[in-house]
């Protein structure tokens, strides 16, 4: 069982991250500067040579982290003037969401593993959009599927 927020699964090499100090957050962009492929992985170890952007996996951590993400999505009151009104350099939203949750939200790396299982995916059709990601569900689904 990975501890919440502070191991996690490399997506390069499917092994363990055993704290944030070992790991990175890398991703591309497309030629319009939109971010997509969003991994978390070992650093250096598992670091593909063709991703222009890595950083710190601490950097996405609590709060700071919550406002570095963010910062993807809007610049805010202070900085979203005239052109840069409205300006995301997000490509690929539900892979950014992921991401998001992946570093914010406890439990949602380990039940992350099972969001494939064809069981779970058959009892949360009826589920709101908010239901399977809140901190007790995805417990829930840790333990039972
Ligand atoms: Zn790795």
């Amino acid at each position: 069982m990975l501890k919440p927020l502070q191991e996690w699964i490399c997506d390069c090499c499917g092994n363990t991250i055993t704290s944030p100090d070992e790991g990175y957050v890398i991703w591309q962009h497309d030629n319009n500067q939109r971010d997509f492929d969003f991994k978390i992985i070992h650093k250096f170890v598992c670091e593909p040579p063709s991703y222009p952007s890595s950083v710190p996996l601490n950097d996405f951590l609590g709060t700071k982290g919550s406002t570095y993400l963010l910062s993807f999505i809007s610049l805010g009151k202070i900085k979203a003037r005239g052109q840069y009104r409205n300006y995301c350099h997000v490509l690929d939203f539900d892979e950014f969401v992921d991401l998001y949750r992946r570093v914010q939200i406890p439990y949602y790396e380990e039940a992350r593993r099972k969001f494939n299982n064809p069981q779970l995916l058959a009892d949360m059709e009826d589920a709101s959009e908010v239901h399977p990601y809140q901190e007790d569900v995805l417990k829930q689904i840790i333990e039972k599927y």
